[in-house]
């Protein structure tokens, strides 16, 4: 595997500012949200949203990926192209992000409830954002990726969900997928020791059901195998010594959502 590159404190500067772009764009969408909106109209104002901030929105055209955000609805696990069919109340939305500004990445993506959500799914959403903090806690210098991986698994898997395994967290800078791999699952000190100025992705993709995923025929939406829902939450951070500093936000989501 590529070597990781340790970002110097000028460039974790250029990603916090995309990755903070980032988080203003979901909380603009979040506040969109409701019964009744399609994926695509989220899109369009996504994209708007961000080359009014004078970003680009980074998953257009990346890969040959054809819209700004991803949207991916109930079972979609991750890369959901934006479709034109409205949310319906009791759907979840995972959205995820990314922008590039003065050549720097930023990355997050959230999961939304749309109106009146079953119990179990709402469960589903707290405990893989719950996974994520138990990620985020234990990306410290002189930890190790399999103690990021060991948080979210163990968390998740004592609460009977599945974590997908096939898609990972990453590193990212100028590009968007940098070495290391950040698996959700994991051993406690196992993997590439944590070094201070690493920046990272990291994303739990938590299934309500069974851990296995397919890819549908549009080449990119990835679904549920046994089409439960499945949610997924990232955050952009930097490995410090004593405790990671997340460089995207939620901030501004939650008081969109009226969550703080
Ligand atoms: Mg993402
Ligand atoms: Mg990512």
């Amino acid at each position: 595997m590529k070597k990781p590159v340790l970002k110097t404190e000028d460039e974790i500067e250029l990603i916090r500012q995309s990755s903070l772009l980032v988080g203003k764009t979901l909380a603009e969408l979040a506040s969109m949200i409701r019964p009744g909106i399609t994926p695509l109209e989220l899109d369009k104002r996504a994209e708007e949203f961000i080359k009014d901030h004078k970003a680009y929105p980074g998953f257009l055209g990346h890969g040959g990926f054809p819209n700004s955000i991803c949207a991916s609805v109930n079972s979609a696990v991750v890369h959901g192209i934006p479709t034109s069919k409205p949310l319906d109340s009791g759907d979840i939305i995972s959205v995820d992000i990314g922008v590039i500004k003065d050549g720097y990445w930023g990355d997050s993506a959230y999961t939304f409830a749309v109106g009146e959500v079953a119990e179990e799914v709402l469960k589903l959403l707290k405990v893989t954002k719950e996974t994520l903090a138990l990620a985020i806690e234990n990306a410290v210098a002189g930890k190790r990726i399999g103690d990021i991986g060991h948080a979210v698994q163990s968390h998740a898997e004592s609460n009977g969900f599945g974590v997908v395994r096939e898609l990972v967290g990453h590193g990212l800078g100028r590009d968007l997928h940098e070495a290391p791999e950040v698996p959700n699952f994991g051993k406690r000190g196992s993997g590439m020791l944590l070094q201070e100025n690493l920046v990272i992705a990291i994303e739990p993709m938590i299934n309500l059901g069974t851990r296995n995923v397919r890819q549908l025929k549009d080449g990119w939406t990835i679904q549920t195998a046994d089409g439960k829902p499945s949610a997924h939450f990232e955050h952009t951070i930097v490995v410090r010594k004593d405790k990671a500093e997340i460089l995207s936000s939620f901030k501004w989501v939650e008081q969109a959502l009226g969550l703080n």
